[in-house]
C-alpha cells in the first residue's frame, strides 16, 4: 500500500499554488508510464484504469505509435492548413473509410470537434434546409457530456459545468436520454440535428438498450434532420468495436472522434461526415492552426493501423466479458450496480461505504488508478491491450478495497 512521501506532498502543494483549481486530482504524482502501468515520483507503480478518459486506449507509449511519432518528428511537425502536407489526405481517407463516411474535418480536442459539428449542422440548416436565419435548433440528451466550451455547457444540465458561466448560447433543446419518443416530440420545423453520445461516459457509463440508437436514426431520417453521434469517448475500440455506431449497425450523418485518435501523444479530433453535409463549409468559415498537423496525422495513421489489425478490439471484447462477470460478482458485496460495454464499466458503490472519491483514493493506495464520475459511481476504462493478469489485479484490488471499506463501516 502506498503512502504519500514528502516529495509528492511538495509537488502537490506547488500545483495547488500555481495551477487554476479547475481539477481536484488524486494525490499521486506520476512521472513515467509504459503499457497499462504508471509510476509515481517515488517509484510506486499503479495500474491505470482511467487511461486518460479513454485517450490512452492503446496504453502508455505504445511502441508502434512512439515509432511513428519519432519518425515524423525528424521530418515535419506543423504546416498550418495554409499549405497541403503529404499525410493529411491519406489520414482523412483512411479514417473516413474506417467509419463508413466520406469527409473529415480535423481538429485537436474533443470540445473543438463538437463545436465544429454544431457550426456545420447550423450552416446546413440555413443553406440546405432553409431554416430562417438564427432559428436553428439542436436536440440533445439530458446528462450529456460533450466538453467545456461556452456553447457546450449551455446545453449541459450539470450545475457544476454551467453555473456562473452564462449568458448561455441559445438554440438547444434537452430531452431525456434513452427516450427516442422524447426526441421525436422535440423535433420541430427549425430542428437541424440531434446530438447524442451512444454511451454516456461521464454520466456513469450509461448504456442504452441496443435498439435505441437505431430508433433515433430512423426518427431523424423521417424528419429530415441530421444525426451527430459523439464517439469521442466511446469510439476507437472502447466498446470492443471500431465505434459504438459500428457495433450497433448505425451510420450517423456526422461522427465525432477524439481522445484515442491521437494515441495519447497528440491532441487529435475529427468531425467525420457525409459529403453533402460536410460540403456546406467554405474556405475561411472554420479552421484551426494545429488541426490535422503532420505530427498528429502520422500518429493518427499509426492508430488506424492498430485498430485495423483488430487484436486490440478482440482483446477489449474478450476481457470486457470477464470485467463484466467479475464486477457483477461484487454486487451485494459493496457494489450496488454495474454497467459495462466492451472494456468500459460504470460501477455504483454502496454510498454508505464512502464517496466515489474516497473509494478511488483507497484504490490508488492499493495500486489502481480510477476516477469517480458522480457521487459513488466509478468509471473503469483501462487500456484496451491490458493482459488478463492485469485485469485480475484490478478486480482483486477492487475487492480488497471494498472489503476494507465494509470492515471500517
Ligand atoms: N465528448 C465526450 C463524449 C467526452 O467524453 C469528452 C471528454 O471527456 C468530450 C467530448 C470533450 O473532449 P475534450 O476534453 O478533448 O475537449
Amino acid at each position: 500500500m502506498t503512502v504519500q512521501s514528502p516529495k509528492s506532498v511538495a509537488a502537490i502543494d506547488l500545483e495547488d499554488q500555481v495551477l487554476a483549481h479547475n481539477y481536484a486530482p488524486l494525490g499521486v504524482v506520476l512521472a513515467q508510464g509504459q503499457g497499462s502501468w504508471v509510476t509515481d515520483i517515488d517509484g510506486n507503480r499503479y495500474l491505470d484504469c482511467l487511461a486518460a478518459y479513454s485517450a490512452l486506449n492503446f496504453g502508455h507509449r505504445p511502441p508502434a505509435l512512439i515509432a511513428a511519432a519519432t519518425d515524423q518528428l525528424g521530418r515535419l511537425t506543423l504546416t498550418s492548413r495554409a499549405f497541403h502536407h503529404n499525410l493529411l489526405g491519406p489520414f482523412a481517407a483512411r479514417l473516413a473509410a474506417l467509419v463508413g463516411l466520406d469527409m473529415v474535418l480535423p481538429m485537436n480536442t474533443g470540445a473543438e470537434a463538437v463545436e465544429s459539428a454544431l457550426k456545420i449542422v447550423r450552416a446546413w440548416g440555413y443553406r440546405v434546409r432553409g431554416v430562417p436565419a438564427d432559428q436553428a435548433n439542436i436536440v440533445v440528451a439530458g446528462n450529456n457530456f460533450h466538453g467545456r466550451t461556452i456553447s457546450i455547457v449551455s446545453f449541459s444540465d450539470d450545475p457544476q459545468a454551467r453555473a456562473d458561466f452564462g449568458p448561455y448560447t441559445p438554440g438547444f433543446t434537452v430531452v431525456d436520454y434513452v427516450d427516442a419518443n422524447a426526441i421525436n416530440q422535440a423535433i420541430n420545423q427549425n430542428t437541424v440535428a440531434v446530438l447524442l453520445e451512444p454511451v454516456q461516459g461521464e454520466a456513469g457509463v450509461i448504456v442504452p438498450p441496443d435498439g435505441y440508437l437505431g430508433e433515433v436514426r430512423q426518427i431523424t431520417e423521417e424528419h429530415g434532420v441530421l444525426l451527430i453521434v459523439d464517439e469521442i469517448q466511446s469510439g476507437l475500440g472502447r466498446t470492443g468495436a471500431i465505434t459504438e455506431c459500428a457495433r450497433l449497425g448505425v451510420t450517423p450523418d456526422l461522427m465525432l472522434l477524439g481522445k484515442a485518435l491521437g494515441g495519447g501523444i497528440m491532441p487529435l479530433s475529427a468531425v467525420v461526415g457525409r459529403r453533402e453535409v460536410m460540403e456546406v463549409l467554405r474556405p475561411g468559415e472554420h479552421g484551426s492552426t494545429f488541426g490535422g498537423n503532420p505530427l498528429a496525422a502520422a500518429i493518427g495513421l499509426a492508430v488506424l493501423d492498430l485498430l485495423e489489425q483488430g487484436e486490440i478490439l478482440a482483446n477489449a471484447r474478450e476481457l470486457g466479458v470477464r470485467l463484466s462477470q467479475d464486477l457483477s460478482a461484487l454486487i451485494g458485496h459493496g457494489v450496488t450496480a454495474v454497467r459495462t460495454v466492451g472494456l468500459w464499466a460504470g460501477v455504483d458503490v454502496d454510498p454508505s461505504l464512502g464517496t466515489g472519491r474516497e473509494v478511488c483514493e483507497l484504490l490508488a493506495r492499493h495500486g489502481v488508478l480510477a476516477k469517480e464520475t458522480h457521487g459513488a459511481t466509478l468509471r473503469l476504462a483501462p487500456p484496451l491491450n491490458m493482459t488478463p493478469e492485469e485485469l485480475g489485479f484490478l478486480v482483486t484490488q477492487f475487492h480488497k478495497v471494498l472489503s476494507i471499506l465494509q470492515t471500517d463501516r
